[in-house]
């Protein structure tokens, strides 16, 4: 039987307005990055976008706000949205992307049908604070136990190109299987002239040796490969399945643009695998 490959859909439902200073993000308000910025899209657009992504057989569906974290209005709003994509498509596994969230806060995602939580450490502890220097590490480690201990199931990843050495790399990927998440999304920094890091796309080759070593050290995750795809790898990405990757995003990115999920399938295909059509097959 051939490997699964287990599509995802992003939806960036209330996007750019963030004041935490991640170098890496378009998000974050202190670079001007050039991006589309709104509060809340309206519910009814949100169901649209679950049920196209499920027409193009992703078995998960994340919605994304940006921000440090979850207020009273976004949480009521995701809840608002969780709810109405449950309804209209109950087969999609919801993942939220909220920022930090305390338990209580995640056993409301969950009670109102959100499967999974998604934060990612993004890189390792010693690094972070070279990224970021609004928040901590740690508080996105608490974050991602918390997941935990709410019942959800935990998708925790990071972004590599940052200027990180292996050693980082490494110990990043550590964290993360202490953790035993669910799945593992593993993004590529994609460059943009407004942010602060000039740091350029990896070499093809490098960014292939972070999923051998990500499977190394995460033997039974499912790993997603996500923003900075189509930039890092282009005509090449059927590559990733063979060096330990059984996921990736379709569709547009939060800021960026995606492929085309037709060619997605097609690229899944040719190269030997076949795509999963419920979240939970193995
Ligand atoms: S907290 Fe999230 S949305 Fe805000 S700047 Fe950092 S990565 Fe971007």
């Amino acid at each position: 039987m051939s490997k699964k490959i287990f599509l995802c859909a992003i939806s960036n439902i209330s996007s750019g307005h963030c004041l935490e200073d991640c170098k890496f993000c378009t998000q974050s308000v202190k670079y001007g990055a050039s991006i589309e910025r709104f509060y809340h899209k309206p519910i009814e657009k949100i169901v649209k976008e679950a049920e196209a992504a499920r027409e193009r057989f992703a078995v998960g569906f994340c919605l994304v706000t940006a921000g440090k974290g979850l207020d009273d209005k976004t949480l009521r709003f995701v809840c608002e949205a969780a709810e109405a994509v449950k309804k209209e498509v109950p087969e999609l596994n919801i993942i939220a992307c909220n920022g930090t969230a305390s338990l209580e806060q995640l056993r409301a995602l969950k009670n109102s049908g959100v499967g999974s939580y998604n934060h990612n450490l993004e890189t390792s502890e010693n690094f972070y604070p070279q990224i970021c220097s609004t928040h901590t590490w740690k508080e996105r480690y608490e974050t991602c136990e918390n997941v935990k201990n709410a019942g959800l199931n935990l998708c925790t990843g990071g972004i590599f190109g940052l200027g990180e050495s292996l050693e980082d790399r490494e110990s990043m990927l550590n964290s993360i299987a202490s953790l035993e998440p669910a799945s593992v999304p593993l993004n590529f920094y994609h460059p943009n002239e407004a942010l602060p890091l000039k740091d350029k796309t990896l070499p093809i080759e490098e960014a292939l040796e972070m999923i051998r070593l990500a499977r190394a050290i995460l033997p039974n995750q499912r790993i997603m490969i996500a923003g900075g795809r189509e930039i890092t790898f282009g005509e090449r990405d059927s590559e990733i399945f063979a060096a330990g990757a059984n996921a990736i995003v379709i569709g547009d990115y939060l800021t960026t643009s995606g492929s085309d999920p037709m060619r997605d399938h097609r690229m899944i295909e040719e190269a030997g695998y076949e795509i999963a059509k419920e979240c939970n097959e193995h």
